[in-house]
């Protein structure tokens, strides 16, 4: 029999209760964290978000409670009254172990089925296991603590940008579809048939609508959705903060955003101090191989192409630049840790890996037959290498337009080696601005440059007449926020002026037709006085997890989904009622798998239905020119129509094999 809750009122926390409340009456509410039942006397650990407080059963003295207390299990949620003890012996492991609650009364208030891992800080069961039971797993000290931690990083937020002037400014979730980048989650329109909206990426438009419309310092704490390729660190929405300002110099960004990044730090106890280096992409590029550079570490690159004279490049088949670092106190590897370091700079994208060590007998290398004892020399003295140093070399596979590509898989071994010879100093702190950042880049896949930013990105005032001639040269007034090397935010000044604006959408290659349509509104809006702006878009989600010291964002994220962009809870997403397609007037059409048949043939699979999972495979389908060969069906699912189809490849001509 369960009890009601009734009239019964909270009069303490679990984990608030102290010494200093012994001998006053107290009622507590929550979870049965444990039970230890020693006959006369039972135990019962009630845990609520606060903590957990023990409280004790007398058989003798509370003959009702403690019968009670027999009925209750692990998660029962339990109401319990009582009076506050001082224990004997005090339990230093508990914020509450210098007292006990004695109880007279026990409310069984509901049951719960045995939770699938127990709810503990440390647990072994696995991600997937934690997201599909959220509930339980928020249960856990740890979620609430990062969750709490969110919450009072949010709150100061929103009260420094308050101080500073900023209004928080609400933009729609349903919008329309702009291109900054990655793919729109879309919204078909039930009343406009055929039409759709497109889930904002960014209200980067819309911020600088409200700078036109005079509002001169705007902020939202916002979510934004992409629907990207899958990555470990990536959630299709995640949260930002999202400030414009008008009239803005650079400094006065940088100023605003430091602000609020010393208060955030100062929330999680930790203390930095303003203003934050600067530092130009290039130089990023070239010392530390990363536009994100981690400054908590030395071991900066050095480029050391010189020390290859031209006999050696050929030998080595080296193209490009060689950039080196020097590995404090590696010179002391052994055979099986020096030959995992070319393993994975080739997995990197190096060409080739070579060796200078620094011993007190001398200095010895790899390549000293090819490049000559005093370029070895040279070459360890240009990385400023010491005695027991393990000089590091590297040249790239393949050459990047515009970037380099040595130096870049530099910048990897440096972050792999920095964390294995322990380097990297954890307990600092090191925010970083990176500016001068190139307006384009080369896409290897479109064979064009592209924006390296979004298209509203000022661009440096005297580079403005290279904007036709070479675009490659050209500046933008971009920055971003490093800290820690994790790319915080990324922010600009902006093109304020319809014609730079124009002028850039044509060295961009889109046409008058395509401009209109996807900014036109836009462009209209840039031609009735638009002042001066800038802004920038910090990462809530990142930012959380790096002050929480978690290792991924999905620990800061209440209902996060897998990196597979599933909700594992709720199950989403998920299939719809036919009405409400019917409705919407759109029709799903199955997905193809395509491949090659080992009889010069192709197979084309057609499935309504993808497999969720660990699914039985619906078995094989047989080749019809040569049955030797089979297709196995993997990755449809048996609840939908699905079919096979085979070309031949002589007659060319698509014939169904199978279907069900
Ligand atoms: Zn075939």
């Amino acid at each position: 029999m369960l009890d009601f809750l009734g009239n019964l009122k909270r009069t303490h926390y679990c984990g608030a209760l102290r010494a200093s409340d012994a001998g006053r009456d107290a009622t507590v509410m929550g979870w049965v964290h444990r039970r230890r039942d020693l006959g006369n006397l039972l135990f019962l650990d009630v845990r609520d978000r606060s903590g957990i407080v023990q409280v004790v059963f007398n058989k003798e003295t509370q003959p009702e409670a403690h019968a009670k207390a027999e009925q209750a299990r692990s998660e029962s949620v339990v109401a319990v009254e009582g009076t506050v003890t001082r224990r004997e012996k005090a339990n230093p492991e508990l914020a509450t172990g210098e007292i006990d609650l004695m109880a007279t009364k026990l409310h069984i208030l509901n049951n719960a089925k045995t939770p699938p891992f127990p709810i503990e800080d440390e647990i072994s069961a696995s991600e997937e296991t934690r997201l599909r039971y959220r509930y339980l797993d928020l249960r856990r000290p740890r979620p609430h603590r990062n969750l709490a931690l969110r919450h009072k990083i949010l709150l100061e937020m929103r009260k420094v940008m308050d101080e500073m002037g900023f209004i928080e400014v609400e933009t729609p979730m349903l919008t329309r579809s702009t291109p900054e980048g990655a793919r729109d989650y879309l919204v078909p329109s039930r009343v406009h048939h055929g039409k759709f909206y497109a889930l904002p990426q960014s209200p980067q438009i819309f911020k600088q609508i409200l700078m036109i419309g005079g509002l001169d310092r705007y902020f939202q704490i916002v979510k934004c959705f992409r629907d990207e390729d899958l990555r470990a660190d990536r959630q299709p929405e995640f949260t930002q903060l999202d400030v414009e300002m008008s009239f803005p110099r650079q400094e006065d960004i940088f100023s605003v955003i430091e602000n609020v990044m010393v208060r955030a730090c100062a929330v999680a106890g930790i203390e930095v101090h303003a203003p934050f280096p600067h530092m130009l992409y290039k130089d990023a590029i070239r010392k530390y191989g990363s536009d994100k550079p981690d400054m908590r570490f030395g071991m900066e690159l050095h480029e050391v192409t010189d020390c290859f004279p031209a006999e050696a490049r050929q030998k080595l088949q080296i193209g490009g630049s060689v950039f080196a670092l020097a590995a404090p106190g590696a010179a002391s590897y052994s055979r099986k840790q020096l030959d995992e370091v070319p393993e994975k700079a080739k997995g990197l994208g190096a060409r080739g890996v070579y060796f200078v060590k620094v011993a007190a007998e001398g200095i010895t290398s790899t390549v000293e037959k090819l490049i000559g004892a005093e370029n070895v020399k040279k070459l360890a003295e240009a990385c400023g290498a010491k005695t027991g140093d393990l000089v590091v070399a590297v040249s790239a596979k393949e050459e990047i337009k515009g970037a380099e590509a040595a130096a870049l898989v530099a910048g990897q071994l440096r972050l792999q080696l920095g964390e294995a010879l322990g380097q990297i100093d954890k307990t600092q702190w090191k925010f970083l601005w990176l500016t001068g950042f190139p307006l384009f880049e080369w896409s290897e896949t479109d064979k064009t440059w592209v924006s390296a930013q979004h298209p509203f990105t000022g661009i440096v005032d005297e580079d403005l007449e290279k904007l036709e001639t070479a675009p490659w040269e050209v500046r933008s007034k971009g920055y971003d926020l490093v800290l820690n090397g994790v790319e915080l935010g990324s922010g600009s000044i902006r093109i304020h002026r319809q014609d730079i604006q124009e002028r850039l959408f044509k060295a961009l290659g889109l046409t008058e037709e395509q401009l209109r349509r996807r900014f036109g509104f836009f462009l209209d809006a840039l031609t009735y006085g638009t002042p001066p702006h800038g802004g920038i878009a910090l990462g809530l989600d990142r930012v959380t997890m790096l002050l929480a010291g978690e290792k991924s964002i999905r620990e800061v994220i209440a209902f996060a989904k897998t990196t597979a962009a599933v909700d594992l809870m709720a199950e989403s997403p998920s299939e719809v009622d036919p009405s409400q397609l019917d409705d919407l007037g759109i029709s799903v059409k199955p997905y193809v798998l395509q491949s090659e048949c080992g009889c010069g043939g192709r197979w084309r699979v057609f499935s309504e239905r993808m497999s969720q999972g660990a699914q039985q495979s619906p078995g094989a389908a047989t080749c019809p020119e040569s049955p030797q060969y089979f297709l196995p069906l993997v990755g449809i699912s048996n609840e939908g129509r699905w079919w096979v189809e085979h070309l031949d490849a002589g007659s060319r001509d698509w014939k169904r094999v199978l279907e069900r």
